[in-house]
């Protein structure tokens, strides 16, 4: 008898590569390296603090002692304010709403309460990792759609109706994208919900960078755009909010009754058997979603300026070049380089300190590279970390 426990099979493909590059970073800071973060989407670890009536909303909530179990599906004023706010971006024929532990939560739970072994879901490349992370604990197929970098990493809808099998159950929408930074086009958005009607899926769209648009480009949530389409769209107030440790998500459910009435329930089972999200947390949704918006401008104000930082010190290189971001705080360069982007993210992370994630973790059409850098940094640091960046491509042979 072996006298060690195993750990269960579904565990072997779970990757994270955000937190995993973590550990070569450690390693290089225990040798005396200077480290630059760019590696962590938390504004809260920058120059980035959350509004003060947000804090303040929480403390009261505790004070009043509301720190026993919520309902399931969440607080009532919280649901309200969030049923209100899906209503001013256009959701019409809400079926349910729901609060989680994070939008990772409510991710976990709706594609768990979706999907059979062997079903496959549609997922972004590059994407987040935490779809792939989920999908292969499900023993659910991951049927990525590429992204196009040279249209501004926008979706492919003929590429995706290509994509479509007997077994497919679902479109997940990042957007705006993490890694990738881009925002979807209207024309886009529409192509995917009217393939999701014509093939009976639910698309699952992740809108948690929904307030983070540069550009005044503004931001359209796919579900509005056909009351009748299955769709549940996911928020939180980790990014706009800039609360990330708070762990508050929630999801919107929209389409048609009939069609969505057993799997809303089969989502209600899974809500009630974890009782519920942490409950003095919600009362920050209220006050999040409808109370003092101050500081959306200032941090788009600061985004747009490291955004831009970003996208010209990353161009000014032959071995890097740059799409710019229109929406979150995330880049996406692609790497002219011989061998692999984890061997360049590595030896970077060992000879200069600078900590981005490799493409690889994310996904990315065959063949090329790429790293992700967050500009969350303030203006100076990044602006370190890119010319440490450049001067290491520079010379740089595998
Ligand atoms: N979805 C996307 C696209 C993200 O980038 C992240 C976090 O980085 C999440 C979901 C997780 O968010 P939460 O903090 O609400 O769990």
């Amino acid at each position: 008898m072996a006298d060690f426990i195993l750990p269960a099979r579904r565990t072997d493909d779970i990757k994270y590569a955000v937190r995993d590059i973590v550990v070569v970073a450690e390693k290089a800071a225990r040798a005396g390296r200077e480290m630059l973060y760019l590696n962590i989407g938390d504004p809260n670890v920058f120059d980035f603090r959350t509004p003060p009536h947000i804090v303040e909303a929480v403390h009261q909530a505790m004070q009043a002692n509301r720190n026993g179990y919520s309902p399931s599906s969440g607080i009532r004023p919280a649901l309200d304010a969030i049923e209100r706010e899906a209503e001013r971006k256009g959701l019409r024929n809400i079926r349910d709403l729901f609060i989680t532990t994070g939008v990772s939560e409510a991710i976990d739970l709706c594609l768990t309460a979706l999907a059979n072994d062997g079903d496959d879901v549609l997922t972004p490349r590059p994407g987040y990792p935490l779809y792939s992370a989920i999908l292969s604990k499900l023993h659910v197929v991951e049927n990525p759609y590429d992204l196009d970098e040279q249209h501004g990493w926008q979706p492919d809808p003929d590429e995706i109706a290509a994509r479509i099998t007997p077994r497919t159950r679902a479109i997940v929408l990042i957007n705006p994208n993490n890694p990738t930074g881009s925002v979807c086009s209207r024309d886009v958005l529409q192509q995917i919900l009217d393939l999701s009607v014509r093939h009976n899926l639910l698309v699952l769209a992740d809108e948690i960078y929904d307030k983070l648009v540069l550009d005044g480009i503004g931001h359209t949530s796919i579900a509005a755009l056909n009351p009748d389409a299955s769709v549940i769209t996911f928020n939180g107030l980790s990014k706009s909010y800039l609360v990330p440790g708070f762990r508050i998500g929630w999801g919107v459910v929209t389409g048609r009754e009939q069609a969505l009435r057993q799997y809303v329930e089969a989502v209600n089972r899974l809500l009630r058997a974890r009782l519920c999200a942490s409950h003095p947390m919600q009362y920050a949704i209220q006050p999040s979603l409808e109370g003092e918006q101050a500081h959306l401008p200032d941090v788009l104000k600061r985004l747009t300026r490291r955004r831009d930082i970003t996208v010209q010190m990353l161009n000014s290189t032959p071995q890097v070049s740059c799409t710019a971001p229109r929406g979150a705080f995330y880049a996406f360069p692609s790497l002219h380089i011989d061998g692999s982007d984890d061997e360049f993210v590595r030896r970077l992370i060992e000879q200069t300190g600078v900590v981005v994630v490799p493409g690889s973790g994310f996904g990315q059409v065959a063949g090329t590279k790429h790293f992700r850098a967050v500009f969350l940094p303030d203006e100076a640091s990044l602006t370190r970390a890119f010319q440490r960046i450049i001067d290491f491509a520079a010379v740089y042979k595998p």
